[in-house]
């Protein structure tokens, strides 16, 4: 049965704290303390590494010696790890009698204090865990713990307001090119943190369903040419949340800083004075084309790729032709309305007819589907095959690695 215990969390700062050994279970010690901004002193004859490293930063002082009679005197935490029973029974009885709670390294059973296994947000959440005598026990529930905070699958999300002058946050974050599990742990973690979530077509819809019931989803809807919200309208509603001290994550498909306008609602946020941060999401150009089994690059075949945007006419896409060299791989993005006049102007500027071009829909869901052809016939096979947005068309002689490479399974084995 464990002993009676009572948890408590202690400020340290400035606070003389003793760590008696010079090992590496003494150093962590020591580390800790230092981390909480204790003033630490450690007595040992000997150091570690790590010990020696602490106290060369002048983190930590050392007393180059054995423990002695009043060395924990005026502490008001001391740590006892010499590997030795009877020192450590020495230093607890010291620390016993002078009433300063002792830690003992050696054995828990009849230490005065224990350390719990502690994981920690940056935002200030912190979770100690004791395992009853079995610190294994308690590292692997804290690590548990710690990767339910990570992944943002556990509710970490305040319940308490900031002050009514606060400003929360916009976190511009990029979801990823559709699949619920492309989405960066980091996104993933700001979204479990998230008052508000302001959310693309394109964004992956699977995570939302993990919120709780009173986060505000705000759905943007964008479909071609049929904007549910403008982009003024969006900047607006991101401003005026963060504005009310809620923490706002606007949830983007790819990257927030592809053809995503991510910048504009950035600039915004910097315009009002709200504080924004951008989390990198993987990006269409490069994903969905390996979703079909098709690398952008590939030694011998082209060292470079130039993503162009479609949506506001060929002349881009022309230019992106004849600028580097006609090996390289073109990604268009939004390429499905304009493809036909697309492969006419790239053969007209130089690249052969026969040029592979593939056209991959839905990369990364179950609607995934790859057209593939020429810059002469892709069109034809892409219309009688009722090809459709998002697709990201790919320009380029990588397009026949697919044969030996793809299609990849959108799913998980
Ligand atoms: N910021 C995004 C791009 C936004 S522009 C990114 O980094 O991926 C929108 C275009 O991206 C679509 O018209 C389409 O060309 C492409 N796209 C995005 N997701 C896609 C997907 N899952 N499958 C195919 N194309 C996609």
């Amino acid at each position: 049965m464990a002993p009676p215990s009572y948890p408590v969390v202690l400020d340290l700062s400035g606070r003389r704290a003793v760590v008696v050994g010079g090992g590496p279970v003494a150093a962590r010690r020591a580390t800790g303390l230092v981390e909480a901004g204790a003033a630490v002193e450690v007595v040992a004859p000997w150091l570690c590494e790590e010990l020696a490293l602490l106290v060369a930063d002048r983190r930590a002082v050392w007393h180059a010696r054995d423990y002695a009679d009043g060395d924990v005197d005026g502490a008001w935490l001391v740590h006892t790890a010499t590997g030795d029973r009877p020192v450590d029974d020495a230093v607890a009885a010291a620390a016993e009698a002078a009433r300063i709670w002792c830690v003992r390294a050696d054995d828990a059973s009849v230490s005065a204090a224990w350390t719990p296994a502690v994981a920690r947000t940056a935002d200030g959440l912190l979770v100690a865990v004791t395992g009853g005598g079995d610190p294994g026990r308690s590292r692997a529930v804290r690590d548990a713990v710690a990767a339910g905070l990570d992944s943002g699958t556990l509710p970490v999300r305040r319940t308490r307001r900031r002050a009514a002058s606060g400003v929360g946050t916009v976190h511009l974050v990029g979801g990823g090119p559709g699949h619920d599990d492309l989405l960066t742990v980091r996104g993933r973690r700001l979204l479990a943190h998230a008052d508000v979530v302001v959310v693309d077509r394109l964004a992956p819809r699977g995570v939302l369903e993990h919120l709780a019931d009173d986060v505000e989803v705000i759905d943007c809807g964008k479909t071609p040419g049929h904007h549910q919200l403008t982009q003024d309208q969006i900047n607006e509603v991101i401003v005026e949340r963060a504005r009310q001290g809620l923490d706002v994550v606007r949830l983007k498909g790819g990257d927030p800083f592809v053809l995503g306008r991510g910048g504009e609602e950035a600039l915004a946020c910097h315009a009002a004075g709200v504080p924004v941060d951008v989390v990198p999401g993987v990006t269409s150009v490069v994903s969905v084309p390996a979703a079909a089994g098709i690398p952008v690059t590939h030694r011998g075949i082209t060292t470079s790729f130039a993503l162009v945007s479609a949506h506001d006419g060929i002349e881009p896409i022309v230019d992106a032709a004849r600028e580097p060299s006609p090996a390289t791989t073109l990604v268009l993005l939004m390429g499905v309305r304009l493809l036909a006049q697309s492969c006419e102007a790239l053969v007209e500027s130089g690249r052969p007819a026969s040029t592979p071009v593939a056209v991959v829909e839905s990369g990364w869901t179950a609607g995934q589907r790859t057209t593939v052809g020429t810059l002469a016939d892709i069109a034809a096979k892409a219309e009688a095959r009722g090809v459709q947005s998002p697709a990201v068309v790919v320009v380029g002689d990588v397009v026949a690695l697919r044969d030996r490479l793809g299609p990849f399974s959108p799913e998980l084995p």
